[in-house]
């Protein structure tokens, strides 16, 4: 939003700003944050930074947590849910050194831009430009109980239904199961708040494609957004979700983008469509190729096939993430791509034609990554492909244009599954993380810590009685 200071403060007294909150990503993706009074945002902030406990982001042990934040002022916005008018700026991270700081290589944002730099380099493209689409859950009213020593949790929702406080009055209107898909209202009851959401968003400078009911209803809602750079749209992912959590707080309900969070409901994606280019020109078309692609597409896509169980690590980060990769719901199950299949884990969209619009959609991410590791490492494997001319026919990877939830024993041993666990993913991603390492875009240390932080999470899952094995055993 600005490019100097001065800038900055002129916009300040303007709109009588109080405060500066700095929006600072931990490891796991979500936003934090810590706020100082208007007058002590000065030079000084951007020379010295602020110092901050690193061990409590997941970045750094106990014993060495001393990092430094510094605002980037090109961020910078008005967040239109504090009372107090404040101006907030995400960030990059450092760590102490004498006499410069240097960035924290691990940190999100700086993986992000070393991987744009990264394909700069190779000479492949200048630009890396992504289409998320964001699924999500509205509730009316969620509770559970988690603590330790209480074997037997509680999860108790309740979904926006039209009239629901009057049930016996409107037993026409409901949302049918699996048939939430662009249902009008009466039965889509969530239309205004997705709009309000998607005015939010706007005003923040994220283009909106359109937004709509999602088949897992009632209150699964998607907003699709135009395309943008990787850091970038990892900046507006962030965003967006802070968009849509605050705004549903703000109306007395609660959104999650957890991937699975009803039983036999679809489940909530976080789908990316990819573009390459290079001065100017699009990359991944040519009017003979398959659908339309062209090599570079297509080896593109090789590489990430190739790569996908590994990447599933970054895409699909959390125990419940495998809950959502199952068959039946329109989330991908096996490793290959088709044209208009969603069933697919790559799918090639039919009706974008144009050269420019020309692309394909990556379907197993979900919105439990963090944007900026995941957005990198779809990038990076994509490279490798490249590099290495991964052609995804040669590789058996399709085109596999039928139902892929319905395979027959013997397609079954011809087509891999992605991971059925997390721990299935993180085990290919200790195997398989050379494409992430190259060029040092993912420090090895990250990767490290990465799989000890979320083998802890697969642990814990482990060892934690849920209500359905009360269900199932309780009476044996
Ligand atoms: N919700 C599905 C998923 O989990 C996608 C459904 C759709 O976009 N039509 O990926
Ligand atoms: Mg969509
Ligand atoms: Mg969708
Ligand atoms: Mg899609």
């Amino acid at each position: 939003m600005f490019n100097s200071l001065v800038e900055a403060k002129r916009f300040m007294e303007e709109k009588h700003i109080q405060m500066v909150d700095f929006m600072m990503i931990d490891l796991n993706g979500r936003w934090r944050h810590l706020t100082i009074p208007a007058d002590r945002f000065t030079e000084d902030t951007f020379k010295s930074g602020i110092g901050f406990d690193g061990s409590n982001y997941g970045f750094a042990p106990v014993e060495k947590s001393d990092m430094v934040f510094i605002p980037d002022l090109s961020t910078a916005y008005v967040d239109p849910f504090m009372e107090i008018p404040t101006l907030a700026m995400i960030g990059d991270v450092y760590v102490i050194d004498v006499p410069n700081n240097r960035p924290f290589d691990q940190d999100p944002r700086n993986v992000a831009k070393h991987a744009e730099e990264y394909l700069k380099k190779t000479g492949i493209a200048d630009e890396m430009r992504v289409g998320p689409e964001y699924e999500f859950h509205v509730f009316d009213h969620v509770s559970y109980s988690t603590a330790p020593n209480e074997s037997s949790f509680y999860i108790d929702t309740e979904q926006a239904e039209w009239n629901k406080e009057d049930r016996d009055f409107n037993l026409g209107y409901k949302m049918p199961h699996k048939g939430g898909y662009h249902m009008a209202p009466p039965q889509d009851v969530l239309y205004d708040f997705r709009s309000r959401v998607c005015m939010l968003m706007e005003d923040q400078g994220i283009r909106v494609k359109y937004h709509h009911h999602e088949v897992g209803g009632p209150g699964q809602l998607e907003v699709e957004v135009e395309f943008g750079t990787v850091t970038e749209m990892a900046d507006k992912t962030m965003m967006t979700k802070y968009l849509i959590k605050n705004e549903a707080i703000a109306e007395g309900k609660t959104a999650t983008f957890m991937p699975k969070p009803i039983f036999d409901e679809a489940g909530n994606g976080m789908h990316v469509h990819m573009q390459l280019f290079k001065d100017g020109k699009p990359l991944f078309y040519d009017e003979n190729g398959y659908s339309q692609l062209s090599q570079t597409a297509l080896h593109f896509m090789g590489g990430i096939l190739k790569h996908i169980r590994a990447l599933c690590a970054f895409t699909n980060p959390s125990t419940n993430s495998f809950k959502r990769l199952v068959p039946g719901y329109e989330a991908p199950v096996t490793i290959g791509f088709a044209t208009a299949n969603r069933s697919s884990v790559i799918r090639i969209p039919a009706y974008a034609k144009d050269p420019d619009k020309k692309r394909f959609e990556i379907r197993n991410p979900d919105g439990t990554c963090n944007p900026y590791y995941a957005l990198s490492a779809i990038l990076m494997a994509g490279c490798d492909g490249i590099k290495n001319k991964i052609d995804p026919m040669a590789e058996g990877y399709g085109p596999y244009d039928f139902n892929l939830y319905n395979l027959s024993d013997e397609e079954k041993k011809q087509i891999k599954s992605l991971p059925r666990t997390l721990d299935e993913a993180l085990d290919a991603l200790e195997e398989d993380h050379d494409f992430l390492t190259e060029g040092g875009v993912f420090p090895e240390k990250l990767i490290e810590i990465w799989l000890i932080n979320k083998r802890a999470e697969t642990k814990k899952q482990s060892m934690m009685p849920t209500p359905m094995e009360f269900d199932m055993y309780y009476d044996l």
